[in-house]
């Protein structure tokens, strides 16, 4: 079922994102060795293939990878934190406050990946939260589907009031494409909250085509990814 609520800011208030404790990460379906095969749609000689899968192993970064094992991800999800300032901890303690329609708390904070713009967090840090290390399911969607399969970025700032730091486009843009290449995402696959939602996440100033225009193989985009665009 797909629950759809207004929003303040960024977050979500409705049941759809009540996280579940103790949840089985899944396995991927697919293993990094095998992920970057060829596929049939792919187009090239076979060794451009093989070069372009080289080069999206190579652009993921081992201290990215979880210590158990990833989920099946699918989607991307860019967020702003509709704050002037914040990091990690001042989200977790916010989303901790909140509750889901049973009256239980979230487990805490919601995202996958924080990055920083100076104010809380240095300027374009990336910083895991527990949701990635322990590869549980997002919090940040508010459509069970892309909370389930969609790895949840949230940058620091309101961008319906200015747009991001220029580190923090960069560190964006580069976690993108990693994570794209690492888990095969398609170009469609990569989305702003307000693509899935009735909100104005992630505000109206977000540089959306510097962090996930057209990018080429060598940041990490795998062969095969389709180009289509879903974005206004
Ligand atoms: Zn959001």
């Amino acid at each position: 079922m797909i629950t759809l609520h207004a929003t303040i800011g960024c977050f979500w208030g409705g049941p759809a994102v009540a996280p579940t404790r103790g949840f089985a990460p899944m396995r991927s379906s697919v293993k990094a060795a095998g992920r970057y095969a060829p596929q049939a749609s792919e187009r090239g000689s076979r060794a451009d293939r093989q070069a372009q899968a080289a080069a999206a192993l190579a652009a993921w970064p081992a201290q990215l990878e979880p210590a158990v094992p990833a989920r099946a991800w699918k989607y991307i999800v860019l967020h702003h934190s509709a704050t002037t300032a914040g990091d990690v901890l001042s989200i977790d303690e916010d989303h901790r406050g909140r509750t889901d329609a049973a009256g239980d708390h979230w487990l805490g904070i919601g995202y996958h990946f924080v990055i920083g713009n100076g104010h809380g967090m240095a300027d374009g840090a990336v910083e895991p939260t527990f949701r990635w290390r322990e590869q549980l399911q997002g919090a940040h969607a508010g459509v069970h589907r892309y909370n389930d399969e969609g790895i949840g970025i949230c940058l620091v700032g309101n961008f319906n009031e200015g747009p991001p730091t220029p580190r923090q486009i960069d560190a964006a843009r580069t976690l993108v494409s990693q994570l794209a290449g690492r888990f095969a995402i398609p170009r469609a696959g990569c989305l702003r909250h307000d693509d899935i939602g009735n909100t104005e996440c992630p505000g109206r100033l977000f540089p959306w085509d510097q962090i996930a225009g057209p990018l080429s193989v060598k940041d990490g985009w795998v062969a095969g990814s389709r180009m289509m665009p879903v974005h206004r």
